[in-house]
């Protein structure tokens, strides 16, 4: 029997709320802030009463097994709904596996309509490629399917310490489409390498080191020399360096990754490509800055030399505005802080 859409929405509104009250109880959020979500979860319940009714999202064939609904490249925001990171998946000999829950429960449940369109094997797993929000939060649609979800512990280390406040922010952001996201911890948690063997089909997920975001993953598919990167790799956008981002080690493992000279590589961000696309793009931008960099610390230049970097080769990217010359002064001030 199917449960009326109006009592689905009820009991998706009580799961958004508990992870609120778990919010408040660990005190990691204003009173005045959670009173504000609880009303727009209110609202948006009243209101609508209906899940957002949105499309299956759009699969493009990368080989006969692997398709990827490419994100947007630019930030997240109401009208892509979060998707602004690439959501993968393998069709293996027995089931289905999925790379990265997607940014909310909504989301997740329109790669799940796709995924239906393709094939009639059940989803078996589902894998994160970091702990940001959108490899994350949708991990709640696809634990409510009971699909194991699998993750780097660093991922998870960062899904516990912050999952709270990227669902908070996932949100207000996205507000109707937010509805039935809560925080869902990975099942399983690995450090270096994890085989997952689904049928016949051979699935590694490798740790190449420090990158974008702690716990970041890639995952290898040896007999198609396919490798679904994660954020380790980018292009089409600009990468964004965060205050942990280590910089040094990216690049390091951006080498360790290319090492497995994949024929296609789905990157993080941006349609699938080759290595040296990617290679120019991330670890050529990032040494591009230390280099620029040095320079100025040698020099003793300050903060706003680096602010003034001509990042001029890298403007056709997307996020160039947003992220360029943040980038540039995280950068020099980790720099900064070495050379002490
Ligand atoms: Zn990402």
């Amino acid at each position: 029997m199917q449960l009326p859409g109006t009592l689905l929405m009820f009991i998706r509104s009580l799961k958004i709320f508990r992870s609120l009250a778990a919010t408040v109880r660990h005190g990691d959020s204003s009173g005045s802030a959670f009173a504000c979500m609880l009303l727009l979860v209110v609202l948006t319940t009243a209101a609508g009463g209906q899940a957002s009714a949105l499309p299956p999202l759009h699969l493009t064939q990368v080989t006969d097994q692997v398709f990827v609904a490419v994100g947007a490249t630019g930030p997240p925001n109401y009208e892509n709904a979060g998707h602004n990171n690439n959501l993968s998946i393998i069709i293996a000999s027995t089931g289905v596996v999925v790379v990265n829950g997607g940014d909310n429960y909504q989301l997740a449940a329109r790669l799940h309509q796709a995924i239906k369109l393709l094939t009639p094997l059940p989803v078996v797993w589902v894998i994160n490629e970091n702990g940001q929000g959108h490899a994350f939060l949708g991990n709640s649609y696809w634990r409510d399917q009971g699909v194991k979800i699998i993750a780097h512990g660093l991922a998870v280390d960062e899904i516990r310490k912050h999952g709270t406040q990227s669902l908070q922010q996932m949100i207000v952001r996205n507000r109707d489409k937010s509805i039935g996201t809560y925080v869902a911890e990975p099942d399983i948690a690995f450090e270096e390498r994890y085989g997952l063997e689904v049928g016949t089909t051979r699935i590694e997920l490798i740790s190449f080191g420090e990158a974008h975001s702690p716990g970041d993953i890639s995952v290898w598919l040896a007999d198609q020399e396919v490798l679904i990167a994660g954020d380790i790799a980018f292009h089409q956008r600009l990468l964004a360096i965060f205050p942990d981002t280590n910089v040094a080690a990216w690049i390091e493992s951006f080498d360790r990754m290319a090492a497995l000279e994949p024929k296609i590589v789905i990157p993080g961000h941006g349609t699938p490509t080759d290595i040296a696309t990617l290679r120019k793009y991330t670890q050529g931008y990032l040494q591009f800055l230390t280099r620029q960099i040095q320079a100025i610390l040698d020099t003793d230049g300050g903060l706003a030399a680096a602010y003034a970097i001509d990042q001029s080769a890298y403007a056709h990217l997307d996020t160039f505005d947003e992220l360029a010359a943040k980038n540039a002064g995280r950068l020099f001030q980790t720099m900064e802080m070495e050379a002490f």
